[in-house]
């Protein structure tokens, strides 16, 4: 159902024929992007990944070679981050300006009306007046669908959700395992750490889910697996999940290996992350032990410990090489196909 508030009205973009009324409710991709909120990634086909996938290469023809591109112009988009972030913030910045974009960014909310007690949804409406686009980041689950609730007709970008879902992430990670293996069904990985608060985990698991015969390993300390309520909503998918809390139980032929580190700041009582911090390191030992030869290393980083530097050299890791750069090229096709300027 279209949003049902006259306020929309008084947009002038509205009468211009440039933005039409939001649906109210989270809708599939269906092959066009366009005025979409993304917040899930239970909205796309495999149709509507090949579409963006198609279109990060395009994206990355111009990262590479910092060809020009006005792609764009014209076009404003907002960050607000109520948490920390280096590169999601950084990337969809920098994705904007390589298409010839315009940001506004507030990294600190403390230092907007957030702090006179101003609501989400009225600063959603607010930022929504001034710009095409708006990406958030909440350390509330559920936040980020509020936002998408309060905005009339701006898209809205999930950026991190919580300890809920961080969609944007798992799109570079499923681009940057395509890249790897030209496939993304019939993928082994396996995902470790905080597996019941890390929302990369989360949407890694969606977004694997869209593929057939998947198979993934959940790798954490048991207090650390993923809620029942989870692991029932996940298993409804099209996925194999293991649930294993014993490096030994890691598979040796997995494709993928994805760390993540414990996530300390949604914990009641952070002194209580302490316990895990150290319960699960990649290290080159662990490497040999059970790791493949063809395996791809991710970890959406930070890293605070979860890999050991040792690692880094490795050929198979991927974090600090391509997933990175990655970000920046699928967040440059998603914000062009979004705002219907691919
Ligand atoms: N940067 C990722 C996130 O925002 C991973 C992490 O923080 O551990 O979820």
């Amino acid at each position: 159902m279209t949003k049902n508030i006259s306020l929309i009205d008084l947009d002038p973009r509205i009468d211009s024929g440039f933005f039409m009324a939001k649906k109210d409710n989270k809708e599939a991709i269906n092959g066009d992007f366009k005025g979409k909120d993304i917040l899930s990634l239970d909205q796309f086909s495999p149709l509507d990944i090949s579409i963006l996938f198609k279109h990060t290469k395009r994206m990355r023809t111009i990262g590479v070679n910092a060809k020009p591109s006005d792609l764009l112009k014209g076009n404003i988009v907002t960050l607000i981050f109520y948490e920390p972030s280096s590169r999601t913030f950084g990337s969809f910045g920098a994705a904007v300006k390589q298409l010839g974009g315009q940001t506004i960014e507030v990294h600190d909310v403390s230092a907007t009306s957030v702090a006179k007690g101003e609501s989400l949804e009225d600063t959603i409406r607010v930022f929504e007046a001034y710009c095409d686009a708006i990406v958030i980041r909440h350390p509330i689950k559920g936040s980020i669908q509020k936002a998408a609730d309060a905005a009339f007709f701006v898209p809205v970008i999930n950026a991190g959700d919580g300890a809920g879902s961080h969609p944007t992430q798992a799109l570079l990670d499923l681009y940057t395992i395509y890249e790897k293996f030209h496939r993304l069904d019939s993928i082994t990985a396996l995902l470790c750490g905080d597996v019941l608060h890390s929302r990369t985990h989360h949407s890694l698991i969606e977004g694997l889910s869209i593929y057939p015969n998947n198979t993934i390993y959940l790798l954490s300390p048991k207090k650390l697996k993923l809620s029942r309520e989870d692991f029932a909503k996940y298993s409804k998918n099209n996925i194999k999940l293991i649930e294993i809390h014993d490096e030994k139980d890691i598979p040796e032929n997995a494709d993928v290996w994805y760390w993540n580190r414990i996530q300390r700041e949604r914990f009641e009582n952070p002194k209580e992350a302490e316990k895990y911090k150290d319960k699960f390191i990649l290290t080159q030992q662990l490497l040999q032990e059970r790791g493949s030869e063809n395996l791809i290393i991710l970890d959406p980083l930070p890293r605070v410990g979860e890999i050991d530097l040792n690692v880094d050299a490795d050929p198979r890791a991927g974090y600090l090489r391509t997933q990175i750069r990655n970000g920046m090229y699928v967040r440059m096709a998603l914000l062009s196909l979004v705002l219907d300027k691919a």
